[in-house]
């Protein structure tokens, strides 16, 4: 847990070492098939814990290289004694949904040993932290409710709902509250766990006739997480046994926390009792990032990172890393999908200097990022197209996709199939259908009509190209 920075720290600064010694030892190749693949999650007591993308992964490093992993850690720590690898929540899900006594917390390699903080649940990441959050519009008033939560002697609102698209950040403020209650009201008991694991472990407990351990478990608390709520939608004895611990927990006035990717409202597949109940406290949702919001998460993350890596000089010295600023600039204003992709952009980059020794550039930044910047150029649809055209010459859309011979009407429709071919991948027959059903040679011709138009009425020119720049803002 983040309580002690300092040791945080080290032990991150232990992983690199020891991917260090098993890029030496193994090679490059083994390197990126095994260990690269995995997330270090921190060290506790007298276990490290990884995590493994997938059973494969996991079950690969357990036989082939676990030992050594636990070498390597005792080279720094002599206190580690185990070596646990996890696998995701939600990874392998269909053969969990088989297997369900083999569920996500089980370590591969030792028995996890009862830990000794009032957290249970599904492991929390470190970095996760209200400190590396950073807090903009978008996100403000879910922040406020997470930390105001962490900070209320009686329980404020019940439940708190978080949601939001992918990638915003629930997890990490759920993450983050956890840390807090752990820290500053040990006594207090906090169970995290996503949607799924919650359902896979009922499963499990059904199974093995074992449903008062679970009830137990999950009704014996003062702090409930569920993350991605949205997962159990259809699933009704799911549903069911969930319903029943909220409204427990409720009752004796404990604070429950909710995410889902939708409002309650929004949700489909979940009973109606349910989602009224999940309205009752307070419903926070998070806004997709702005220009701002980004550029700010990617100074705070480029300044840890400044931190702790630097460039080695073929001279044997090594520099700081810097991150022009133009380059978080160019950053948060192309990658604008979600938090997590504009993260992975900024440590793709990060990575490539520090392997190849070289201080980081716009060009730089460019060329590695070239698949990224692509997908995130916005698609422009044929949809668009006509309604953005339509309003531009002031017709309606219903004209401009009829039959009519008008001038002021042809001219716009023409130049919407322009358009269409220009900014979209759809053929000629595809643009005619979506134009009133004409034939591809209506539409070709309507092309070359503009084409030809463009050459010699500076007006339409300008026309187009203003339109042009509209689809590209
Ligand atoms: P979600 O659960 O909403 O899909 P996550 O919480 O997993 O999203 O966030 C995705 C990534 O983006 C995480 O690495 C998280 O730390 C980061 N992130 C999201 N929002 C912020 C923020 N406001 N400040 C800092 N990091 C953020
Ligand atoms: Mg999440």
């Amino acid at each position: 847990m983040p309580s002690d920075n300092a040791a945080v720290m080290n032990s991150s600064e232990q992983w690199d070492r020891v991917c260090t010694k098993f890029l030496r030892e193994f090679g490059q190749q083994a390197y990126t098939n095994w260990l690269e693949q995995v997330g270090f999650n921190g060290i506790n007591n007298d276990t490290v814990s990884l995590v493994a993308p997938t059973r494969f992964v996991r079950d690969w490093i357990k036989s082939h290289y676990a030992p050594r992993l636990k070498d390597y850690f005792n080279a720094d720590n002599p206190n580690i004694q185990n070596v646990a690898i996890y696998l995701p929540d939600g990874a392998n899900s269909a053969i969990q949904a088989q297997q369900p006594q083999e569920t996500v917390m089980t370590p591969a390699i030792t028995v996890e040993k009862k830990s000794e903080t009032s957290f249970e649940g599904s492991p929390l990441d470190e970095r996760y932290t209200f400190e590396s959050f950073v807090v903009g519009k978008s996100n403000e008033l879910a922040y406020a409710a997470a930390k105001r939560i962490t900070e209320a002697e009686e329980v404020a609102f019940n439940p708190l709902f978080l949601h939001g698209g992918v990638g915003l950040g629930k997890t990490h403020l759920m993450h983050a509250i956890a840390w807090e209650v752990i820290k500053n009201q040990p006594s207090k008991k906090v169970v995290y766990v996503s949607a799924e694991k919650f359902m896979f472990e009922f499963i499990a407990a059904l199974r093995f006739k074992d449903t008062h351990a679970f009830k137990q478990k999950f009704r014996n608390v003062d702090l409930l997480m569920i993350d991605d709520v949205q997962f159990i939608a259809n699933k009704d004895s799911t549903q069911e046994e969930f319903f029943h611990t909220f409204n427990t927990l409720i009752d004796n006035r404990c604070q429950v926390i909710i995410t889902a990717d939708r409002s309650p409202t929004d949700l489909e597949g979940i009973q109606d009792r349910i989602i009224s109940r999940l309205g009752w406290g307070l419903v926070a949702d998070i806004h997709p990032t702005d220009y701002e919001l980004r550029l700010g998460i990617l100074q705070s993350k480029a300044d840890a990172a400044s931190r702790k890596k630097s460039i080695a000089n073929p001279n044997g010295t090594s520099e700081k890393l810097v991150i022009p600023i133009e380059v978080l600039e160019f950053l948060a204003g192309k990658i604008t999908s979600n938090v997590r992709e504009l993260e992975g952009a900024l440590n793709r980059v990060i990575a490539y200097a520090t392997l190849v020794g070289r201080h980081i550039t716009m060009d730089m930044t460019r060329e590695v990022l070239q698949d990224l910047i692509r997908a995130n150029n916005r698609q422009v649809t044929i949809d668009e197209i006509q309604r953005k055209v339509a309003e531009y010459y002031n017709i309606r859309l219903a004209e401009m996709l009829s039959d009519r011979r008008a001038r002021n009407i042809v001219r716009p429709r023409q130049i919407a199939m322009y358009l269409s071919k220009e900014m979209t991948k759809n053929s000629l027959p595809e643009i005619g259908r979506r134009f009133g059903g004409r034939d591809h040679t209506t539409v070709m011709h309507g092309i070359r009509k503009v084409e030809e138009l463009m050459l010699d009425d500076h007006q339409i020119e300008e026309d187009v190209m203003r339109l042009k720049r509209l689809f590209e803002a």
